[in-house]
């Protein structure tokens, strides 16, 4: 763990760091088998018609459920419904009931709303403001949430669809657990009926095979030890200079390894051979493997830009289309986006371009592979500890660190594989051509 954390979180030194005024960040709450889902009792304020199914839904879960924040000493979790929203003014008794509740969430704790798009209001200024302003509240909320506390939403896209959608389930199950420990102020769209709960939630992917490329090491190892936690067999792919770390982790996860350079022009072929020779079947792909060769544009050369546009976003690009040739049916996938494709980034015009092309790839890839009952959304880590910012100069990310706005420190491998397997869920089947950031609410990153 980071140092600074490890000091301002215990005994003598956290004291001197809370005389000092330092910034202290919160150790996070992260799932770990058999852990309590939230860490205390769940409050349902607002008025739309998704308190009553979420109240539904977590008393199913065996949850402790509140309707006045009065009744509560600690809240573990807050969920808003304001799937109501009509005009601006709606929103004030819902954020004014927050104000009063929200002193008493615990550390760790989670604020989810459901809400409906404002893009879905053509012709409702009022409603589509109101819906607009709830975002903006609860962009600003995750700001103000101390103790490693987050507060994300729903949106329930469409009129008709109701926080009963089984992808509306699983991102309220996903935000208010462990899982979720570093997606902050993000929306998850909910678009479609589509997908069926898992029989165990603690095994959200049991039978299912899963491909991860560069999953050596850093994030692509993280993603291949969680989605084996969570009941998937992993086929595990790099490079074949990292052929013996690659060997290791495969083993660990009790998977196979593949040897596969991404950018080889058979590469889509060659994954679908290995699955299904050696497991039967594929079920879901996650495109990992990435790279960096930062310069500014102009020191750029020719292999540095067509390097990182060829391993982390044409590899992707072609190897779908094989996916797709092949006819695979139901076939998930989780494509490695970055916030640097997003808020762009000094020093990363190639990487960002790489980026920000994931992002097109998985909007305009989305109707054709829902079209075989499958799917693809993107995640975009922000800030991530790992090998690949370990290149970062100390002084640049020890800032980086402290300005996150939210909660003040970069993320793990694992809060990315967390997100990563929550869309390869048979149950976030309804959640199609997203990017997910993970990011802890900062758009610095790598
Ligand atoms: P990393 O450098 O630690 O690991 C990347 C892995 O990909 C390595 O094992 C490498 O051998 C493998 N790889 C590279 N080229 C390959 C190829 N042609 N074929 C097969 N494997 C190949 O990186 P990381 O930090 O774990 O990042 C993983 C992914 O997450 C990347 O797509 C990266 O862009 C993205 N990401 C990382 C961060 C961060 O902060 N670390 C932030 C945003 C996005």
């Amino acid at each position: 763990m980071d140092t600074y954390l490890s000091l301002v979180n215990s005994g003598l030194t956290k004291e001197i760091a809370r005389k000092l005024g330092l910034p202290r960040p919160a150790i996070l709450r992260r799932h770990r088998p058999g852990d309590p889902l939230v860490p205390g009792p769940v409050l349902i304020l607002g008025e739309g018609p998704a308190a009553g199914a979420a109240a539904d839904i977590l008393l199913g879960w065996g949850l402790d459920v509140r309707r006045h924040a009065a009744d509560a000493e600690r809240i573990g979790a807050i969920v808003l419904a304001l799937d109501a929203l009509r005009t601006p003014a709606d929103l004030s008794a819902p954020a004014l009931a927050t104000a009063e509740a929200v002193r008493r969430l615990t550390p760790g704790g989670r604020i989810a709303a459901y809400l409906h798009g404002a893009g879905d209001d053509a012709g409702d200024p009022a409603r589509a403001a109101a819906r607009s302003g709830a975002e903006g509240f609860l962009r600003s909320l995750g700001r103000e949430l101390r103790g490693g506390a987050t507060a994300n939403g729903i949106v329930l896209g469409g009129e008709t669809l109701t926080a009963y959608a089984p992808s509306a389930v699983a991102a309220l199950r996903f935000l208010l657990s462990g899982r979720s420990a570093y997606v902050d102020g993000q929306f998850v769209r909910v678009d479609t009926t589509a997908g069926t709960l898992p029989r165990n939630w603690e095994h959200p992917l049991e039978g299912k095979v899963a491909v991860v490329t560069g999953a050596a090491r850093g994030i692509g190892a993280a993603i291949a030890r969680t989605l084996h936690r969570d009941g998937a067999t992993v086929v595990a792919v790099d490079v074949p200079a990292a052929g013996e770390a690659l060997a290791a982790v495969a083993n660990e996860v009790g998977g196979t390894a593949l040897q596969l350079d991404v950018t080889r022009p058979d590469a889509g072929q060659a994954v679908l051979a290995h699955a299904r020779d050696r497991h039967g079947r594929l079920d879901i792909m996650v495109h990992n493997a990435g790279i960096t060769r930062d310069k500014l544009l102009a020191n750029m050369d020719e292999s540095r830009w067509n390097s990182v546009l060829a391993v982390n976003l044409e590899s992707q690009l072609r190897m779908n289309g094989a996916f797709l040739d092949a006819g695979l049916e139901g076939l998930r996938i989780v494509s490695l986006a970055s916030t640097s494709g997003i808020a762009g980034n000094r020093g990363q015009t190639n990487y960002a371009a790489s980026k920000a092309g994931v992002i097109g790839m998985v909007g305009a890839s989305a109707a054709a592979f829902a079209a075989r009952g499958g799917g693809i959304n993107a995640v975009a880590p922000g800030f991530i500890e790992t090998d690949m910012t370990a290149a970062v100069p100390l002084a640049t990310r020890s800032v980086a660190r402290l300005l996150m706005p939210s909660l003040m420190q970069g993320g793990l491998p694992v809060d990315v594989a967390e997100a990563v397997g929550f869309l390869a869920w048979d149950a976030a089947a309804g959640i199609n051509g997203q990017t997910l950031r993970v990011c802890g609410q900062s758009l610095v990153g790598a």
